[in-house]
């Protein structure tokens, strides 16, 4: 092939097609590289679109974060908006299309990048097509919502993920009534139950109405709204309905190509995002990637893998044997909602339990930063790790402050192999405005150490047989606030000298706010020769997250 005249068409301009486009040209300059875009914009931020409707991003031009134009003039790159890439012809190396006019024409190539990324789901229910039931994927998806938006009016969003999460918040910012519905028995199904908690408690303060563990069964429209019936039997009155229930890649034109595809319809490529068609690369939401943690293959819709498998595949078209391969996802996720923030990277418990692998989980609840130091928050972080070497499986972060930082901690430490030892010894920045001098990622290391060490032994729930004695050590007054049944209290300044009051035939459970007072008083409790768990994370359900907690023994 003579380098000269290399002809690169791309499908699909936004992320990853866009960064892959991008880095072509700083490697290659001579090379001619057309990108094709069934839609009217290219290289726009599609993460921004909620917070346009919301009104906390109020120019819709800085959604546009490029223009043919302006890549024609930066980057010298050739774009057709409005044109569908309608057939491919792997052996001829050729692409069909066609432009909203209908003009049909072949396109040469000799190498392609395929990122035609996902679409949202649209499942055949009855009403479906009703005008008022709205998806969001590009800029005339959020134009079409931001026209429905109106105080006062009434939307119902279905699916609880981060991009329903992020519309609720963003409808109700504008006056709107929301309801979400969600199948799943919890919000943000991403994470494990308990670390959704906040989240939800959050979405009802706010006055958003959930109606979880229910699917939506269909739509009735009627002149004055609509009306979304559930598989319960309930029905939720509307204006506008926002369906927020995943993606499904859009695969259909490398099907019929004949480039092979994953079980559930994703592009299969290999650590440089060649797909199995000749010349023919792909990436982003199109496509299925290495699990980084536990090999396999996984699907992870997101904006930075997309962006950095572009850059891979063009690294390779152009460098060949000197790029670096791609080296898989971990899913690395956050999300935002009024003010509470909540992600995670890795595998979860739910991911972990269907796959069979072993796993221990560490949950830790702590300051944000020091707490004496004004505005401390809570956070919860709880971290899955392998029991035979610790190495760390995945990790999920909630809270009003620093959930970013910890999460980011969190997935450069999975990605850097370090274990759940290693993170006892993290020297992170503190003073007290930013963090703690042992910060909640040190307490998960010191924890894990713990449990492996039998220092300690943790329980995830509160035990059901009544034979366990469940020792609650708050201060009386927040005991009296909430407790589980048939605990009972002895604070704990005072457990020293109330030993005798507990059965020493019987096991304990030990029970506190967070986690932490249970854990000192296990310790006394199994060196004084009781068997003894604790209730690892605390009964934080009845905690604010906005309050500071005071840690007497930091
Ligand atoms: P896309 O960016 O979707 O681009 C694919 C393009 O291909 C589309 O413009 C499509 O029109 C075009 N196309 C498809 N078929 C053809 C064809 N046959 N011919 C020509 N063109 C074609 N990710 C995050 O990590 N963080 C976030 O906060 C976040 N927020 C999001 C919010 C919203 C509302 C949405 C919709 C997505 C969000 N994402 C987020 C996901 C992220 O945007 C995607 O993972 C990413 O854009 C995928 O990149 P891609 O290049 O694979 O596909």
């Amino acid at each position: 092939m003579n380098k000269e005249s290399r002809k690169i068409v791309v499908v699909g301009g936004v992320a990853a097609g866009a960064s892959f486009a991008a880095r072509v040209r700083r490697l290659d300059e001579n090379a001619k590289v057309t990108i094709i875009e069934k839609g009217p914009d290219v290289s726009f931020a599609n993460c921004g679109l909620p917070y346009y409707i919301g009104g906390e991003i109020t120019d819709r031009n800085d959604l546009a974060v490029q223009t043919p134009e302006s890549l024609k003039g930066l980057l010298n790159l050739d774009v057709r908006t409005n044109t569908e890439a309608i057939e491919i012809d792997s052996v001829e190396k050729r692409v069909k299309l066609r432009s909203l006019d209908g003009e049909v024409e072949w396109l040469c190539y000799d190498a392609m990048m395929l990122s035609p990324g996902a679409a949202p789901i649209r499942p055949p229910l009855p009403g479906i097509e009703d005008e008022r039931v709205l998806i969001l994927r590009n800029l005339q998806d959020m134009d079409r919502i931001k026209e429905n938006v109106a105080e006062g009016k009434k939307a119902v969003v279905i699916g609880a993920g981060f991009i329903g999460l992020e519309m609720a918040e963003q409808l109700h910012r504008q006056g709107m009534s929301v309801t979400i519905v969600e199948l799943q028995e919890q919000v943000l199904p991403q994470l494990d139950p308990e670390l959704a908690l906040l989240m939800q408690s959050e979405l009802e303060q706010k006055g958003i109405k959930l109606h979880l563990g229910d699917g939506i069964a269909g739509f009735r429209g009627a002149q004055a709204g609509i009306t979304c019936d559930l598989a319960s039997g309930i029905s939720c009155e509307a204006d506008i309905a926002i369906l927020s229930i995943g993606v499904r890649p859009e695969t259909r034109l490398a099907s019929e190509a004949g480039i092979k595809l994953g079980p559930r319809g994703h592009i299969i490529v290999d650590e440089f995002q060649r797909s199995s068609a000749d010349g023919i690369y792909a990436a982003g939401d199109a496509v299925e990637t290495a699990d980084r943690i536990i090999g396999g293959s996984t699907a992870v819709p997101l904006g930075g893998p997309a962006n950095r498998q572009g850059r891979v595949a063009a690294d390779h078209l152009i460098m060949g044997n000197k790029a670096r391969p791609y080296p898989g996802s971990m899913g690395t996720a956050i999300v935002r909602v009024f003010d509470v923030a909540a992600g995670l990277t890795g595998l979860t418990e739910r991911c972990l339990s269907q796959s069979g692998k072993p796993y221990v989980v560490t949950i830790v609840n702590d300051n944000h930063h020091a707490g004496y130091y004004p505005g401390a928050k809570m956070l919860a972080m709880k971290v899955l790790w392998e029991p035979d070497t610790m190495k760390i499986l995945g990790a999920q972060v909630t809270g009003l402050e620093g959930v970013d930082k910890r999460l980011d901690v969190m997935a450069t430490a999975i990605a850097g192999g370090l274990t759940m030892e290693d993170l006892c010894h993290l020297e992170l920045s503190y003073a007290p405005p930013f963090g703690s001098a042992k910060d909640i990622i040190n307490l998960c290391g010191f924890t894990a150490t713990n449990q492996r060490d039998n220092l300690v032994s943790a329980v995830h729930s509160l035990p059901q047989d009544n034979n366990v004695q469940l020792v609650d050590v708050r201060p009386k007054p927040l005991f009296d606030v909430y407790h589980p049944d048939g605990a009972i209290n002895i604070p704990f300044p005072t457990l020293r000298c109330r030993l005798d009051e507990l059965d020493r035939s019987r096991p304990v459970t030990t029970i506190c706010a967070l986690g932490k007072m249970s854990y000192f008083a296990a310790r006394i409790l199994q060196q004084a020769g009781f068997n003894v768990t604790s209730y690892s994370g605390g009964i934080r359900g009845s905690i604010d997250p906005r309050t500071p907690v005071k840690q007497p023994f930091n």
